[in-house]
């Protein structure tokens, strides 16, 4: 078997780590000089809409000896919105660093790998690729190059700002902002990298030109906003955005002896735009079908059902009003209301949208 893998990010490198405790190693085409995405983020895994898996951690390592050091464990979530703020606590999820950072979950991924070879500088072209390997794993981040190979079913195409901000904060708490007003059926979020720094973003789907016109001043009042939440002026460095970042699913996670992992499957859970521990297991499961220990399509089932459980979900904010989302966070006072959403194994979120299905026409 020759093995290729398009994409040195989480999903291929993840399938990288897998395929090599299976005995076999693969060509791995990065087409940056170094790991690493184009902008400095921390990011959150949370078990949220992925009941079975409540510390990731701790998953990875027994199931399938693969190590994760997360940057911290997350012990409370503030919800903010237009004139509420509330909280949740408990076993929340996990901060990692991503992308360039020395702690980064690709970086460490890389390092867990002892025989593939990750040519760096490489913008590799599957159809070049497929013709010299006899397995190729897409796994570039872009659902557009899945789209030259096959369907992909767009649920929104979505815009951020975001930056590096510094100033001083608890490390294992997030904060998170739901108005209409700065982040349009989306949100806006802080996660801490340390004491010190911390990620600030603002995300929401690019349904309207006038929000994509409107992004810097969405971005000046997110700032201001966090500010006065953290009740601090943040020093903001870095500065990013990001256009037509597409959430979405493919028709069929392998071809042939093509396999579609992370954002090429459909790893974004369209509710919140959680992608990471999708992308680690498309990477997984696709290792283990090339090497004969699964198959691929029947193992990333669950997965789809979760896009799917997401997407109603995502539909569903998408109609509240600033009013509303303060009703919401308003809840969240309600003691049983915060022990409910952040109980393992509850799937609260999982029952919400099967309630919520019936009414809202995808
Ligand atoms: C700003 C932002 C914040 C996010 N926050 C969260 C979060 O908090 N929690 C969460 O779970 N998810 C989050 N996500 C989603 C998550 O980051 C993605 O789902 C995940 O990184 C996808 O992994 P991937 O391996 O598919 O792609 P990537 O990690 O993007 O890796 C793709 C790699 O392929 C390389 N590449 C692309 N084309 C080629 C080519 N032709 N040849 C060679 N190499 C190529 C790229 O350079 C890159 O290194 C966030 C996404 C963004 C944009």
């Amino acid at each position: 078997m020759k093995i290729a893998i398009i994409g040195a990010g989480l999903a291929g490198l993840s399938c990288a780590v897998a395929l090599e405790k299976h005995g076999h190693s693969a060509d791995i085409f990065e087409q940056r000089n170094e790991i690493g995405l184009g902008y400095d983020i921390a990011e959150l895994m949370t078990p949220i809409l992925h009941g079975p898996i409540n510390d990731s951690v701790k998953f990875f390592s027994e199931t399938y000896d693969i190590h994760f050091k997360p940057a911290s464990n997350v012990q409370k979530i503030f919800v903010h919105s237009e004139n509420e703020s509330s909280y949740v606590e408990g076993n929340i999820g996990f901060v990692n660093m991503r992308g360039r950072y020395e702690d980064s979950y690709e970086k460490q991924l890389a390092q867990q790998l002892v025989h593939s070879t990750i040519h760096y500088d490489s913008h590799a072209n599957y159809e070049n690729i497929s013709k010299e390997y006899t397995h190729v794993v897409v796994a570039t981040g872009d659902p557009q190059d899945t789209q030259q190979i096959q369907p992909f079913d767009i649920a929104l195409p979505s815009a951020f700002a975001g930056a590096v901000v510094k100033g001083e904060f608890v490390r294992n708490e997030v904060h998170t902002w739901f108005n209409n007003d700065f982040a349009p059926q989306g949100m806006g979020y802080l996660i801490p990298h340390s004491e010190t720094q911390a990620t600030l973003v603002i995300v929401f789907p690019q349904y309207k030109d006038e929000w994509l016109q409107k992004r810097s001043e969405f971005w000046e009042t997110m700032v201001k906003e966090a500010s006065h939440a953290l009740e601090q002026e943040l020093v903001v460095e870095n500065e990013f955005t990001i256009n037509d970042y597409i959430v979405g699913k493919c028709h069929y996670p392998r071809i042939g002896n093509t396999f579609f992992v992370g954002n090429c499957f459909g790893a974004i859970t369209p509710f919140l735009g959680f992608g990471q521990t999708g992308s680690i297991l498309t990477g997984i499961y696709a290792a283990q079908d090339i090497c004969g220990h699964g198959d691929y399509e029947k193992l990333c089932k669950p997965l789809f059902n979760d896009y799917e459980d997401s997407l109603v979900l995502r539909r569903g904010i998408e109609r509240l009003s600033n009013h509303q989302l303060d009703l919401v966070t308003k809840s969240l006072h309600n003691p049983l209301i915060r022990k409910i959403v952040t109980r393992p194994n509850m799937g609260v979120l999982k029952g919400l949208s099967h309630l919520l299905k019936p009414f809202i026409s995808k």
